[in-house]
Formats: structure tokens, sequence, C-alpha cells
């Protein structure tokens, strides 16, 4: 688990001439890094440091030298979730807030959590569990596998490969918007259509949120991104929808205004018209739903209603 970086949980090892790897005392531990090494692309930087690395075995006492790897970020991601449930604990790593939070009711990640991250974490809690420090058997209760978002790409293979923007091409589209043909506006030479793929800075098919916070504002995209498609599943992007998210919003808001136009004092209840004194119920009814059970059931409801 040891990797030859600087910034690392140390591995608390002094090596001695005479007696060999020998683990730091534990009334000198933590070993701390400095925090001034400026790394220059020639290894790491810790093997330069004699302030580091000058230290005496705890065996005889004679100068020894501190190991300079350290641990793989895998090592303090797999833990410190349990650290979280028991922060100001200075007697030990984990403690009653673990055996009172632990374990997680929710793990959210993507599809690349799955083979690293969630492996490791069950494999050290395991270890701890085994070494009678938590009580838990799996850190995990339940996972969201968080689902992709996905946009067109096109490209151009000549000396090497080239990505477009879309607003850089004229695409023709079928009566389904698939993809028939696309050229640059540049030179009007055609590009190749790579079909969707995940949203990435080289392929030139990223969405910028602040974009669309300064065209349509936070909500919209916030409506777009959360209604589009479940959380888990993969989502295609989508522009004419996400326009349609905020006619949606300018709806609502035109709704509210007429009717805030006729019961223009915020107050009692008893104080609104007929129609306000409804949609306050209504609200009122998808809140309670929406807070006391785990589905989108009222919220759906709400919506086929209008
Ligand atoms: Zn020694």
């Amino acid at each position: 688990m040891s990797r030859q970086r600087y910034w690392g949980t140390p591995i608390p090892i002094i090596h001695c001439e005479e007696h060999g790897a020998v683990p730091v005392p534990e009334k000198d531990l933590p070993v701390v890094l400095p925090q001034d090494c400026v790394p220059d692309g020639s290894g790491n930087p810790l093997n330069k440091r004699e302030d580091f690395l000058a230290c005496s075995c705890p065996v005889c006492g004679k100068p020894a030298r501190r190991e300079t790897d350290t641990m793989d970020t895998f090592v303090d991601s797999s833990r410190y979730f349990m650290r979280y449930c028991d922060p100001k604990n200075d007697q030990a790593m984990v403690g009653a807030g673990t055996d009172y939070w632990m374990p997680m009711d929710q793990y959210i990640g993507g599809i690349e959590h799955a083979i690293l991250h969630l492996l490791y974490a069950r494999f050290w809690t395991k270890v701890m569990r085994d070494l009678g420090l938590v009580k838990i058997d799996e850190p995990f209760t339940k996972l969201l596998t968080q689902g992709m978002v996905l946009n067109e790409a096109f490209s151009r293979t000549t000396t090497g490969k080239q990505y477009f923007w879309a607003h850089e091409l004229d695409i023709a589209r079928d009566e389904h918007a698939k993809v028939i043909s696309a050229t640059a506006k540049s030179d009007g030479q055609p590009v190749t259509y790579e079909g969707w793929t995940t949203m990435s800075k080289s392929k030139n098919n990223g969405v910028d949120p602040q974009d669309l916070i300064e065209k349509y504002g936070a909500d919209t995209a916030r409506l777009y991104t959360m209604f589009t498609a479940p959380p888990e599943a993969t989502l295609e992007w989508n522009d004419a929808a996400l326009e349609g998210s905020y006619r949606f919003l300018r709806r609502v808001w035109n709704f509210g205004l007429k009717l805030a136009a006729g019961n223009p004092a915020p107050g009692t209840a008893a104080s609104y018209g007929k129609q306000a004194q409804a949609l306050r119920r209504e609200i009122h009814t998808v809140l309670r739903g929406s807070t006391t059970t785990t589905s989108a059931c009222s919220t759906t409801r709400w919506c086929r209603a209008r």
C-alpha cells in the first residue's frame, strides 16, 4: 500500500542499520509531514529533507532514517467516514459515535467506485471489526450509483483527432432528431458523428453549469438535471428540454403572481381567497408527502393533476 509520493499518510517506521524496520513508538505518533516541500518532479521530495529523515532508533537510540514512502490515498478514504462519527475523540480513532452512526445509510457514488473505493472500504471495515474497533460488519447499507450525463460528440481525424463543439457545426437531423450528417462551419467539410458519449473536456461536449445559470438561472439548471432522469439513470443532454424546464418555471411563476394579485397580503389562511386557500392546501399536502415518504408519489400525483 505504499507509494513514493510526498503527500500522503506517513508510514510510521524508522530504519536502523542494526535493528531494521522499527515501528515509531506510540507516544511519538502521529508522524507529521513537513508542509513546505516543493515537488520538483525528481522523485519524492521527502528524500531531500534531512530535518524529516534524521531520527534515532527507538531500540538502540543510534542515528536512524525515517521511512519516506507514504500510504496510498485509499487508506484514508477507506475509513475517514468513521472518524467523522467521532471527530473530537482524542483517545481513539473511533468510539461511541461510530457505534451510534455506522453503518452509513446511503452511499452515493459513480460506477467507478464499485471496484475501488467500495471494495477497499469494506475490506478496511472488516479488519477494524476483527480488531474489535467497530461492531459493524458492513460500512454501507444502501448504494446509489448515479448515472452519467451524456452528450453528442463530433470529431475529425487528420494528423490527430480533433473534436468540435456543436455550435461550430451545421448538423442535419432526421424527424427523430437523429444526426444524419454534420459539417464544420469553418470549412464546410464533413465531421464524424461519434454518438452519445460521456461529457469530457477533451471531447468538447461538456456543458458548463455557469453558462446555464447565466442564461436561465440556477433553478432551471437544477430542475432540468433533477427531473429529466432518475438519479441512477443515464441522462442524454438535451438543450430543447432545458428550454422546456425554463418555460415550466416561468408558468409556475406567472401562475403564482396571478394568484398573488388577488390576494396581496401574505398572512393567515383565513385572509386568503378561495383559490389561494386551495393552492395552499395542495402545497402543504405535497410538502407532507415529500417529507414523510421516501417515494415521490405525491409529487407525481401533483404533476399529473396539472
Ligand atoms: Zn537500532
